[in-house]
């Protein structure tokens, strides 16, 4: 509300500047009534501009002051004289019978602009009332202002002259307009007036010179001077006006422009529409979304929103203006990468689409007072709540279903991989599931987002215990085959419906992978298996299932060179799915080939250093764990171990 009153505001100061501006330049010439004068007439929007001013605004002529406060109508303006003539002429007002004279201005002087001057008589009764008619043959009388005024006016048209008046009488110069002699004219007064006067002037030089040096000739009772100074400095002061006025304009229509720009980035943030949603990027690839309408969309990140909580914030469930459901990951404070940095990762991981993939609509500005991370919303729970969680005991995930979820999620780490981002969080509270079963693969990228100094080892660890490629502890770096060895864990949590780590269990089987691994080694296979899912029923099943076994087995491999690329878990798993799965080497031996014979062929974790393994996790400083703790995987992993 502020900007635009205060553009209101600025807008009307220009206004008024303008108007000052164009009020205080003198017109070269004006209107009043149908004619046009110029100096030195004005009119009185200019009242400096002129030594006379002219009535324009009575509607028809303009009038001017003459005699005696009398307003005469003024009808042209021809080079120096003017035609003015009485008011109500057929009505003749007896104040009219005196000299006629213009009101008295220093800095100009008038004189008749016609020689045909005509004298009249004015001559006032007295006592003897004798008659004058004989004083003045061949003169008309008009006796209209005897009653009131005591005075009759003799006159004869063209006559300039009187001599030997009687004393009673005086002459009255009346600077008749000239007309040709018309012997059939009524001779009345009418005719006389009606002509009107015609006026020459004289402006007085230096007025003059004022006037054309674009100064005002200003008149003061009996002298008149010209604001040269005045004017000057006026010029001064206007050439600053302007130039402020033009700054503030310029001032008000960048604030104007940036006060738009704002709201319009705001829209775009604050109301993200489903057609944006659906085109994709609005702001360097990622929406950016205010703080305000996360914390509106939440309820103001009530615990009752609340979907989760993991190692990097608190997932809450949000409904956007416009309806759209969204989960809204609010960080835990200050732990994140540089802004500009993070922003850089959001860019890129917001530009990764894949239908197997959580859409990362965006998240709030660097500005924002928190960083919010905002997801597509999945109602129907992770795979682990399925598998082993809350939903498990609805059975719902039979096994052509887990083997769809199986190919989805490795579909969409593949793309991920294609695109040269490793997940490094695969697991199955990572794996989002939709209504009808389709995979929502969550979080990728996610720990790019934060610190990663390997020289530290209280930093926090990138994975969670249990799917962390045991090659991370030596070098403390994760590759796309370290996602491969934690989707190896997830293939057995699928054959197995077993958690990935479960401290419940005897001491080398708290992590799935060692379980699974040591299980499959001796021929055991049928242990690990969820016996629900129909392995011993179903042959196909049962085929499919010791199969999977067998590509978990290879994912699971310790030397990271063992195990198969993501692309070739995608085509392995469409073969098992399609019953052409060979557990064979398919080739002659290639170094980088993996096969589940050659991989039983290689040095496999025994008991003991699947212990030592679990020994370098366990034993990690206090402060890793401490940060690990925030997940809940791995809060009953530190716990039991320590
Ligand atoms: P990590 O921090 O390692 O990813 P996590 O996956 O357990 O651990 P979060 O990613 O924070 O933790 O998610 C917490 C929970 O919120 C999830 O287990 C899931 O139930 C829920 N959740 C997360 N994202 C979504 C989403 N997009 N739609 C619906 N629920 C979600
Ligand atoms: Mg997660």
């Amino acid at each position: 509300m502020a900007i635009p009153s205060s553009i209101a505001i600025c807008f009307f100061i220009l206004y008024l500047l303008i108007v000052h501006l164009a009020e205080s330049r003198c017109p070269k010439e004006f209107k009043c009534g149908s004619t046009t004068f110029s100096f030195p007439f004005t009119k009185h929007t200019h009242p400096r501009c002129g030594l006379y001013l002219l009535d324009c605004d009575s509607g028809g002529p303009g009038t001017i002051e003459v005699q005696h406060g009398q307003r005469w109508r003024i009808y042209s303006q021809r080079a120096d004289t003017i035609r003015i003539i009485p008011p109500n002429y057929t009505r003749i007002d007896c104040g009219l019978f005196q000299n006629f004279s213009m009101p008295f201005n220093p800095a100009i002087s008038f004189f008749p602009g016609d020689i045909n001057e005509t004298v009249l008589m004015k001559c006032y009764t007295d006592y003897s009332n004798a008659s004058l008619d004989k004083s003045f043959p061949g003169f008309e009388k008009f006796g209209e202002c005897q009653e009131k005024h005591q005075f009759d006016i003799y006159y004869k048209y063209d006559v300039r002259t009187i001599s030997n008046h009687p004393s009673r009488c005086s002459t009255i110069q009346w600077p008749v307009k000239a007309r040709p002699f018309d012997p059939k004219a009524p001779k009345t007064l009418f005719y006389i007036f009606d002509a009107g006067v015609r006026l020459k002037w004289n402006v007085s030089e230096s007025c003059n010179d004022c006037y054309l040096s674009g100064e005002h000739c200003v008149v003061n009772q009996s002298n008149y001077t010209c604001t040269k100074e005045k004017h000057r400095k006026l010029g001064l002061v206007l050439g600053i006006v302007s130039a402020g006025a033009s700054f503030i304009l310029l001032l008000c229509f960048s604030i104007f422009i940036i006060w738009k720009w704002k709201q319009r980035i705001n829209r775009g943030q604050n109301f993200i529409s489903k057609s944006d949603l659906e085109s994709g990027s609005i702001y360097f690839g990622a929406s950016v979304f205010s703080y305000d309408d996360l914390q509106k969309a939440t309820d103001n990140f009530a615990s009752s929103k609340e979907l989760g909580e993991g190692g990097f914030g608190i997932v809450y469930h949000g409904e956007l203006q416009d309806g759209i459901e969204v989960a809204v990951k609010r960080l835990f404070e200050n732990n994140y990468k540089r802004m500009e940095q993070f922003m850089n990762e959001i860019k890129i991981l917001a530009r990764l689409r894949h239908p197997n993939l959580l859409y990362l609509y965006g998240c709030t500005s660097r500005h924002s007072r928190e960083l919010l991370l905002v997801y597509e919303y999945i109602p129907n729970g992770t795979l682990a709540d399925h598998l082993h969680g809350e939903k498990a005991n609805a059975l719902s995930l039979t096994w052509p279903i887990r083997m769809n979820i199986a190919l989805q999620t490795a579909n969409a780490l593949a793309y991920l991989h294609k695109s040269d981002v490793i997940h490094r969080d695969v697991k199955t509270d990572n794996i989002l599931l939709d209504n009808e079963y389709n995979v929502k693969v969550a979080d990728f990228g996610l720990s790019r987002l934060f610190p990663n100094d390997v020289t530290h080892v209280s930093t926090a660890p990138q994975g969670t215990p249990g799917y962390v490629d045991p090659e991370y502890y030596e070098c403390y770096q994760l590759t796309d085959k370290s996602d491969v060895y934690s989707f190896g864990v997830v293939l057995a949590e699928l054959i197995s419906s077993l958690p990935a780590v479960d401290v419940k269990r005897k001491r080398h089987e708290v992590n799935l992978s060692n379980l699974a691994m040591m299980k499959i080694q001796k021929n055991a296979t049928h242990e690990l298996i969820d016996p629900t899912l129909g392995h011993d029923s179903d042959p196909e099943v049962h085929r499919m299932m010791n199969s999977i076994a067998e590509l978990a087995f290879c994912c699971l491999q310790l030397e990271k060179e063992m195990r198969p690329g993501m692309e070739e878990v995608v085509e392995a798993l469409e073969t098992i799915r399609d019953g052409t799965w060979s557990s064979e080497i398919k080739n002659d031996g290639a170094v980088d080939d993996f096969s589940f014979e050659k991989a039983m062929k290689s040095p496999s974790p025994s008991e003991e250093s699947v212990l030592l393994k679990d020994m370098k996790v366990t034993n990690s400083p206090v402060s890793v764990t401490d940060v690990w703790v925030s997940g809940s995987s791995t809060l009953s992993w530190s716990h039991d171990n320590s």
